[in-house]
């Protein structure tokens, strides 16, 4: 259990998922977990939906917090920041979830010495199978650290990197979903072209890779090894894998990645 307030700022799809974890493994209490957004729209859905305290007032919510999540898109910061900056307490420690915006930034933005962390979660975080990538600044201690931690995994995995390695996350855990879904995609449509109704053929594609990613993480083997074990000798697997050697899956998805990351660091 985590006996801190914590605030969100913004409280949209990906604040929402943060918030559904936390209740979920119920590791914060609903009375301690305060939120913002633009709108009272929003504002009363997310009463609705957790009752937890939410407002459209942000200062309220960061003069309350011990952690603070920004999870404003990430042109919104400056404003936000400006906003909030003189309320927040003086051992409150400040996250953002925006792409691109760096330690720097928030210190500069912030315009003292703050406690700064940079959390970079993806979309599964939706389904409670998230990958956040954690770096902090220097005045964040390790136990505080160690809390962000626990609080992100409350709604997947999370791991805690040097900020320089931040550029690499949208490649490897950021935008990876979204090539996982093209072969998903592709895995299916294989399927109708031999016969297979569209419906069952997403079902067998998505667990086929929900299994095959369980499988890396839960025996800790080689996903080469895990390969070699699909592929009887002069099986019918092997042929599939010569094909996809064949026509470069793997240097494709490395170039893919190489082409993410070039493209994350001009979003800056
Ligand atoms: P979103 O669904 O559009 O939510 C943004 C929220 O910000 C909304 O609740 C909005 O309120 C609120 N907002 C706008 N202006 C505000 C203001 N001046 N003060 C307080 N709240 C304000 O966006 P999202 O997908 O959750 O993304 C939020 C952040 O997470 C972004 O920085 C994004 O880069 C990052 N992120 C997103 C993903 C993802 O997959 N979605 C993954 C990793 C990181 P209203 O609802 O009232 O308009």
């Amino acid at each position: 259990m985590i006996n801190k307030k914590i605030g969100f700022i913004g409280c949209g799809k990906m604040a929402q998922a943060i918030i559904g974890g936390l209740i979920q493994s119920g590791l914060v209490a609903k009375e301690e977990l305060f939120a913002s957004a633009k709108s009272d729209a929003t504002v009363n859905k997310v009463m609705d939906m957790f009752h937890i305290n939410a407002t459209t007032n942000n200062v309220e919510v960061a003069a309350n917090a011990d952690i603070l999540i920004l999870a404003v898109k990430p042109d919104l910061h400056q404003t936000v920041i400006e906003e909030v900056s003189n309320s927040i307490k003086i051992d409150t420690v400040i996250i953002t979830i925006a792409a691109g915006i760096t330690l720097d930034y928030l210190e500069q933005a912030f315009g003292k010495k703050i406690k700064a962390i940079r959390v970079m979660p993806n979309t599964p975080s939706l389904v409670g199978e998230g990958m956040s990538a954690i770096c902090a600044n220097e005045s964040v201690k390790e136990e505080e650290l160690n809390e962000v931690k626990v609080l992100f995994e409350s709604f997947g995995k999370a791991e805690v990197f040097p900020e320089k390695l931040m550029d690499t996350i949208p490649a490897v855990s950021g935008s990876s979903p979204a090539y996982v879904y093209m072969f998903i995609e592709a895995l299916a449509d294989g399927a109708v072209k031999q016969g297979m109704n569209r419906d069952q053929a997403y079902i067998l594609a998505a667990q086929a890779v929900l299994g095959a990613a369980k499988m890396v993480l839960e025996t800790g083997m080689h996903p080469g090894v895990l390969k070699d074990n699909v592929c009887t000798p002069g099986g019918a697997t092997i042929e599939a894998v010569t094909i996809l050697e064949k026509h470069g899956l793997r240097s494709a998805v490395m170039m893919a990645m190489e082409a993410c990351t070039v493209k994350s660091k001009a979003l800056k």
